[in-house]
């Protein structure tokens, strides 16, 4: 801490990057209550799929997966929930940072130096409507603090140009799975998401990635549903 830092926390204490109450320690950006009341995922946890041990299905989820390891920090609930909710309408980079620091912490045999961090890129559509990628906040911070490099490896095409032809169900669904490379991708993609749920998208972004000729790829994203539904 610098003295300018010393002297801007006796003027305005720290606020919790999340409920914004002053009182996080120096150095922190979350205040104990925050901290405390997220459910943060303990070992045992599988390296593939990111879910606690037993799987409540027997078999991993991420099995077939396009994708070879998987990590999240917490579990998508309660005050997970809360805090994602807040950086999608936010864009609040502290809290980008916070989860940036937590997937570092949880994800450290994931992010070797031989790895490229790509982002899970939004729908076009909703980007527009928002003004950021949430995915792409977490990236761009974790990037920071890991030293790791960044690349917009892979692009997703709108939804609305592809809901032109598409079924009714594809339509109602509303999942847009189509990505596509960006050009040659770097042989080694750590791939990086807000929330990882039945990992379909991460699993279609690590296949247009393998199509494209890169040789391993892993998957961090800060929160993981619970609930193993097959894909
Ligand atoms: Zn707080
Ligand atoms: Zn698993």
């Amino acid at each position: 801490m610098t003295l300018l830092d010393e002297l801007v926390a006796l003027i305005a204490p720290p606020r919790c990057a999340l409920c914004a109450a002053p009182g996080a320690r120096a150095g922190e950006l979350l205040c104990s209550g925050c901290r405390r009341a997220l459910p943060w995922l303990g070992e045992p946890i599988c390296a593939r799929c990111a879910l606690p041990l037993p799987h409540a299905r027997r078999r991993c989820p991420a099995a077939d997966a396009a994708f070879e390891s998987a990590c999240a920090a917490v579990a998508y609930e309660g005050a997970a929930r809360h805090a994602l909710l807040a950086l999608k309408f936010s864009a609040a980079r502290p809290l980008a940072d916070v989860m940036a620091a937590q997937i570092a912490a949880a994800a450290r045999p994931l992010l070797q130096p031989s790895a490229t961090l790509v982002a899970v890129p939004a729908d076009p559509r909703r980007r527009r409507a928002r003004g950021f990628d949430p995915a792409d906040l977490i990236a761009a911070a974790l990037a920071r603090r890991t030293g790791l490099p960044r690349a917009a490896a892979l692009r997703r095409a709108s939804s609305a140009s592809r809901q032109l032809g598409a079924s009714r169900e594809v339509r109602r669904g509303g999942a847009n799975l189509d990505f596509r490379p960006r050009g040659r991708p770097p042989e080694h993609v750590v791939l990086v998401d807000d929330v990882h749920t039945t990992g379909a998208t991460l699993n279609a972004c690590a296949r247009a990635l393998r199509h494209a000729g890169c040789r391993r790829i892993g998957a961090v994203s800060w929160a993981r549903t619970l609930d193993d539904c097959p894909h």
